[in-house]
């Protein structure tokens, strides 16, 4: 089962927006993601961090993951490690991870859920493939984006948001060609069920082939695109973004993006794409693995206070899974 679909016809619908009263965003670069090995050794593609990472800001990381099609024992996820000082949003389309935590929680995500994790003064936590996806195979395709916390939220006491498929907020297009996932923030009056502490917008949009997607953002957030699949164009400058690319827009009230009239055979529905924004915390980062912090002195506390268990413990039923990789900072 795929994320959440539904008839656009039904939906309420984006404002349509005056072409030449609109001060739409230009594009200001397109940064293609770059393939990394995480967790046990399962390849995400990474289109931030990447050279400027101000260009994201309050975001510090997206991962996506395949989609890929696993074979009996092939699954593979992220053991026990640590979090602490910002917040991991986990957006599975295809298949799922099943998480477990220092502080009680654990469950499922699967088929458009998404968790919300804020991991503040620290977590420990495992994201694992469930044991039948690690049998029998099968496809993932998910997405996990980092979310900075400000200076003053950093040590804030962990929790979770675990959101549904259907909890989302879903518009449509003025007409009617594409589908919006709202997961956080607020879209056009339209809020998403996620609950942030620093404000973004996070939405999933399917764009039929030849459909234009155009929608008014926050001047003060940044405005970013990532396709997960197909091909399109993005600003009024019609700029080409396919899988695995990012566009970063720059200044303006809103933003506009179109899918191709064809699209590749991995994609059938059109051109699925996250658009995602927020407003700049602008502080300095100070970032060593699974710790992002102000400064090295709160990194080098944050990697003490691991050690000495003050991030959480392991829970005692978990413990005889152990192995010596759970010891690594991933
Ligand atoms: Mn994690």
């Amino acid at each position: 089962m795929p994320a959440i679909t539904a008839d656009t016809l039904t939906l309420p619908r984006l404002p349509e927006l005056s072409e030449s009263a609109t001060s739409w965003r230009g594009v200001r670069r397109i940064v293609p993601a770059r393939r990394f090995l995480e967790g046990e050794g399962f390849q995400v593609r990474r289109p931030f961090p990447g050279v400027d990472l101000s260009l994201a800001d309050p975001f510090l990381l997206l991962d996506h993951m395949g989609a890929v099609e696993y074979g009996p024992g092939e699954a593979k996820g992220a053991p026990w490690h640590p979090h602490r000082g910002f917040e991991t949003v986990t957006y599975i389309i295809d298949g799922a991870f099943e998480h477990t935590d220092s502080i009680g929680g654990g469950g499922l995500i699967t088929d458009g859920a998404t968790q919300w994790m804020t991991a503040g003064a620290g977590i420990l936590h495992n994201e694992m493939p469930p044991q039948e996806l690690v049998a029998k195979g099968g496809l993932f395709h998910g997405v996990q984006l980092w979310v900075n916390l400000p200076r003053e939220l950093k040590l804030v006491r962990p929790r979770y948001q675990d959101i549904e498929a259907r909890d989302a907020a879903l518009l449509s297009s003025v007409d009617g060609g594409a589908l919006v996932r709202v997961i956080a923030g607020t879209l056009a009056g339209h809020d998403g069920p996620g609950v942030t502490y620093t404000p973004i917008t996070y939405l999933h949009a399917t764009v039929s082939p030849g459909a234009r997607l155009a929608m008014p953002w926050p001047e003060d957030f940044n405005a970013m695109v990532y396709v997960l699949s197909g091909r399109g164009t993005v600003g009024p400058e019609r700029r080409p973004l396919e899988e695995g690319q990012l566009a970063v827009y720059g200044p303006g009230a809103a933003i506009t993006m179109r899918a191709a009239d064809t699209q590749p055979a991995n994609s059938p529905t059109g051109w699925e794409i996250l658009v995602l924004g927020g407003q700049p915390i602008r502080e300095p980062i100070a970032r060593y693995g699974p710790f992002v912090m102000n400064t090295r002195e709160e990194i080098i506390q944050a990697i003490e206070d691991f050690q000495a268990g003050r991030l959480g413990q392991i829970p005692a039923e978990h413990l005889a899974h152990r192995t010596s990789a759970d010891e690594k900072l991933t």
